[in-house]
């Protein structure tokens, strides 16, 4: 049984420490990111660790996951992200499971999530839109090619309330790669806000191998696995 208390006790200071970094180097506050722990791959032991070293914001990619740590950390006061792709049959689960799903990918799955939240009746759910910035066809998002106007039709929906974007960056050390795929995200997300003033101002990016960098184009929201937990099991 990894000690994932003793392991957090050494890699939440790094990685506090490179949030405060990026954020410093573009004179941004460091308590303007939220660390978004993602537990994928590791048992709930890694949760309940992360909560004790006062990480509230957890993430997980698939939604039976989600719903399993969740059901076993229920009332402890965790924010659950749903950072993976959802599949369209999954849409009611991943609404009721998650606080805020970062990977909406499609019109016509934010179309399914926002009838079920209006069927389910608790007001809108808290999404953001995930863009494939890079164009890499392993990569699920909106295209960034027509990206504004699909992004604006799907803030119209009533039964979501999107909060902002998402990305992932290619896997890469070349830094002016992922600068590029993090300011296409914010140069995007501040074009459709300017549109709709209603779309909130979160830009979720940065992961382990590019967290620093992220914050320093702008990111309000890390999603950070590997840097905290080590190497998760595949699912
Ligand atoms: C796994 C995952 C992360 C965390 O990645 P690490 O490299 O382990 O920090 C972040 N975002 C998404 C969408 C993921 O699937």
């Amino acid at each position: 049984m990894p000690g994932y208390r003793e392991r957090l006790a050494r890699t939440l200071p790094r990685v506090k420490e490179a949030i405060a970094e990026g954020a410093a180097a573009v004179g941004r506050e460091a308590s303007s990111v939220r660390l978004v722990a993602v537990t994928k791959g590791h048992p709930v032991e890694a949760a309940r660790a992360a909560l004790d070293a006062g990480l509230t914001d957890l993430g997980e990619n698939r939604v039976e996951a989600l719903e399993e740590k969740a059901a076993v950390l229920a009332g402890a006061g965790v924010r659950w992200h749903l950072i993976g792709h959802v599949q369209g049959r999954k849409a009611a689960r991943a609404l009721a499971a998650a606080d805020l799903i970062h990977s909406v990918d499609t019109l016509r799955l934010a179309g399914r999530l926002s009838r079920g939240a209006e069927e389910a009746g608790h007001g809108p759910a808290a999404v953001l839109l995930q863009v494939n910035t890079t164009g890499e066809s392993t990569k699920s998002g909106f295209p960034i090619e027509g990206a504004t106007e699909a992004l604006l039709e799907a803030a119209e929906l009533r039964g979501i309330r999107v909060e902002g974007l998402m990305t992932m960056a290619p896997l890469t050390d070349a830094e002016t790669v992922l600068r590029e795929a993090f300011r296409r995200l914010r140069e995007l997300l501040n074009g459709i806000r300017s549109h709709d003033p209603d779309i909130g101002g979160e830009l979720s990016m940065g992961m382990t191998n590019d967290l620093r960098i992220a914050v320093e184009e702008g990111s309000t929201m890390v999603r950070v696995g590997t840097a905290l937990f080590g190497e998760g099991e595949m699912p």
